[in-house]
């Protein structure tokens, strides 16, 4: 039998993203998807109707990841870079169509996030009908916490989900406001893509979404889930 000599790398492969889980482990990110339009009161902000429409999703590069304990440096390309603290699902095992019923067995665990916008660019792309990818997916879009385990912590339905910029208090919501739940986020976005272990689900944000400014301190928190501590750099 003959070994095929393995091809060189014409460079190294990047190591792949990891998030630290509070058990010490590491989860591999694999993509990360985000809910549009996930609670009523941000709905009306963005100027939406809460009609209970399907969710619709949008992706940011796994390496778009803001670590735990990093800074966040403010983009380019804009002048109006928006905060969303979101509840954070992680994928512990795939699935396509998964029913509502068994989704939450698909679940490792929950983080905090922040899904980070261009809303500027967002707007004009909106309006020329044009996709959101560089509003939404650019380099260090999406800081993120910890990972908690669903086994240590449950499957979080209701609890308060809050963002304050240096100390004070912009966006408070809660979790049992979410126009649709995770069980049906799954669903939905299981119908669309098969889902696979480590992904990532960005659950939509609560109404209070405003601007942040270079050397400003963000930090989120949701009950029972953990905390996110980032500076705007
Ligand atoms: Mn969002």
């Amino acid at each position: 039998m003959e070994f095929e000599v393995m091809p060189e790398f014409v460079f190294q492969p990047p190591p792949p993203v990891t998030l630290p889980v509070t058990d010490g482990r590491l989860f591999p990110v694999r993509r990360v998807f985000c809910v549009g339009r996930n609670y009523e009161a941000h709905t009306r902000e963005m100027g939406g109707d809460p009609s209970r429409e399907p969710p619709f999703f949008f992706t940011k590069p796994a390496d778009a990841l803001v670590l735990p304990g990093q800074d966040t440096p403010y983009p380019s390309e804009t002048t109006s870079l928006h905060h969303e603290i979101e509840l954070v699902v992680a994928i512990g095992s795939g699935g396509a169509s998964i029913q509502p019923s068994g989704a939450l067995s698909h679940v490792f665990g929950y983080a905090v996030g922040i899904d980070l916008t261009r809303r500027d660019m967002q707007a004009e792309a909106k309006a020329l009908r044009r996709p959101w990818d560089l509003s939404k997916g650019f380099d260090a879009s999406a800081p993120i916490g910890m990972i908690a385990p669903a086994s240590a912590i449950g499957h979080p339905a209701s609890g308060r989900i809050a963002l304050s910029v240096n100390g004070e208090l912009r966006q408070e919501g809660d979790l049992a406001d979410q126009i649709w739940p995770v069980p049906d986020i799954i669903a939905t976005l299981s119908r669309f893509v098969a889902l696979a272990p480590g992904d990532l689900i960005f659950t939509g944000t609560p109404k209070g979404v405003n601007a942040v400014a270079k050397g400003q301190v963000l930090e989120g928190e949701i009950s029972g889930v953990g905390t996110l501590r980032t500076r705007v750099v």
